[in-house]
C-alpha cells in the first residue's frame, strides 16, 4: 500500500512508495484505514532529521524507513486482542503525534502524559498516518464525533488539540486578551479557541495580509504586520490592549519570542509552542518586576484532544482545511516551506 517514507539519509523531502505493509498486530493494538492525513511542521523536522533520524528509532529491522504523520483520521479495519474493551469496527479515531506512554510513571498518573520519558510519537518513534493504514494502541486512540468533519478533525488532532492546551497553560480567562504570535496553522486555531472558547479578546501578529484577514474572519480585534516599515510589535500591542494577560508564541522564528514577551502586562504568561531553533532572549529585571512567567506547552493528553474535537464538533472551531493529493507531498512541504499555507492541507487517502 501506498505510504510516505522519511528518506534514507534525512533532506527534509519524502518518498512515496506503493509496497508499504503495516507491522502485524499486538496485544492492545488496532489497525485503522486512514482517510486523511494532514502535514505540519513537526514532520519537516522529523524529515530533515533535525530530531535525529527516525530511520534509526524507535522499532526498526533491516533497511527500516519511518513513516511520517501525526494529523491523521481513520476507522478502524481490524481488532487487535485485548482491544475491544476500548474500540469497535468502524470507529473513526485519531492518530496524534502523542502515540501513547507508559501509563504508570508520575508524569502518565498526574495528567501530563505528553511528558511521559517513555512516550512514543507518531510518525517519529512509531511508524505515523501517511499511509493507507496505520497501527494504533486502542488505549490511547482518541475517538472523533460523529458529527465533527473528517478533514477538519485531523487539523485539530494537532494544531487544535495543541493551541486548546497551550491557552490552558497560559490560564486564559474570558474577556482577557490573548496576543497570537504567527497565524498560520498553529495560529488561525489559537484565534478561534482563544475567541469562541475561551471568551478571551485576540491580538495577531503576521507578516502575511491573507492570513491576518483570515484571522480577523475567525474573531481577532487587532491586527499587525509585522513587516510594516518602522513598526515596533510589541509596543503597538501595548499601547491597543494595555499589555497582553498571555502571548502564545507559534511562529518559527525566534524574534517572535522577544515580542512576545514584550507585549506582556505585569504578571502576564509567554507560553512557547512553536519550536525554532536556537534560544529566546529574556529580560531578567522585566522578568523579574514584572512577575514574567514563561511556559513549554506540548500538544495535549487524551482528555484535552477529545475536548478540543467537541468544540469543533459543536462548530465553534473550524479549521481551514484543504485536500489535497499524496502525490503532491513534496510540492506541499516546499510551501509549507515558503510560508504560503493558511489553514492545513489534508491528504485525502479516501480517493486512493
Ligand atoms: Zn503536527
Ligand atoms: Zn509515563
Amino acid at each position: 500500500m501506498k505510504a510516505a517514507l522519511v528518506r534514507q539519509t534525512p533532506d527534509g523531502l519524502l518518498d512515496l512508495v506503493d509496497d508499504w505493509t503495516p507491522k502485524p498486530l499486538e496485544f492492545g493494538e488496532v489497525l485503522v484505514d486512514v482517510e486523511y492525513c494532514g502535514l505540519c511542521h513537526t514532520d519537516l523536522h522529523v524529515a530533515n532529521g533535525d530530531f535525529g533520524n527516525p530511520n534509526e528509532l524507535g522499532t526498526r529491522n533491516g533497511a527500516f524507513r519511518r513513516v511520517v504523520g501525526h494529523e491523521g483520521v481513520g476507522r478502524v479495519a481490524k481488532l487487535g486482542e485485548g482491544t475491544s474493551d476500548f474500540l469497535k469496527l468502524g470507529d473513526r479515531v485519531s492518530i496524534a503525534w502523542f502515540y501513547d506512554a507508559c501509563g504508570s510513571c508520575e508524569y502518565c498518573v498526574s495528567g501530563n502524559e505528553t511528558f511521559c520519558r517513555n512516550v512514543r510519537n507518531s510518525g517519529y518513534t512509531v511508524d505515523g498516518a501517511m499511509a493507507q493504514q496505520v497501527v494504533v494502541n486502542a488505549k490511547y486512540a482518541v475517538k472523533v464525533p460523529d458529527d465533527l468533519d473528517p478533514v477538519e478533525a485531523s487539523s485539530i488532532t494537532c494544531a487544535g488539540v495543541t493551541m486548546y492546551k497551550s491557552l490552558k497553560v497560559g490560564e486564559t480567562k474570558p474577556g482577557q486578551w490573548v496576543s497570537v504570535h504567527g497565524a498560520g496553522g498553529l495560529g488561525n486555531l489559537a484565534v478561534q479557541y482563544a475567541h469562541n472558547v475561551f471568551g478571551a479578546h485576540v491580538a495577531v501578529v503576521d507578516g502575511n495580509e491573507d492570513k491576518l484577514a483570515a484571522a480577523r474572519a475567525n474573531g481577532a480585534e487587532v491586527l499587525i504586520n509585522r513587516k510594516t516599515p518602522g513598526i515596533d510589535v510589541a509596543a503597538e500591542i501595548q499601547k491597543v490592549t494595555g499589555g497582553v494577560h498571555n502571548a502564545q508564541v507559534t511562529a518559527v522564528n525566534a524574534g517572535s519570542f522577544d515580542q512576545a514577551v514584550n507585549a506582556l502586562r505585569p504578571m502576564g504568561k509567554l507560553v512557547a509552542v512553536a519550536l525554532p531553533q536556537g534560544d529566546m532572549a529574556l529580560n531578567i529585571a522585566k522578568t523579574v518586576l514584572d512577575g514574567i512567567e514563561v511556559k513549554g506547552s506540548l500538544v495535549g493528553t487524551r482528555t484535552d484532544l477529545a475536548e478540543a474535537f467537541q468544540f469543533g464538533a459543536e462548530g465553534k472551531v473550524k479549521p481551514i482545511v484543504e485536500k489535497v493529493d499524496l502525490r503532491d507531498i513534496n510540492d506541499v512541504i516546499g510551501e509549507m516551506k515558503a510560508g504560503k499555507i493558511t489553514g492545513r492541507k489534508v491528504f485525502d487517502f479516501t480517493t486512493l
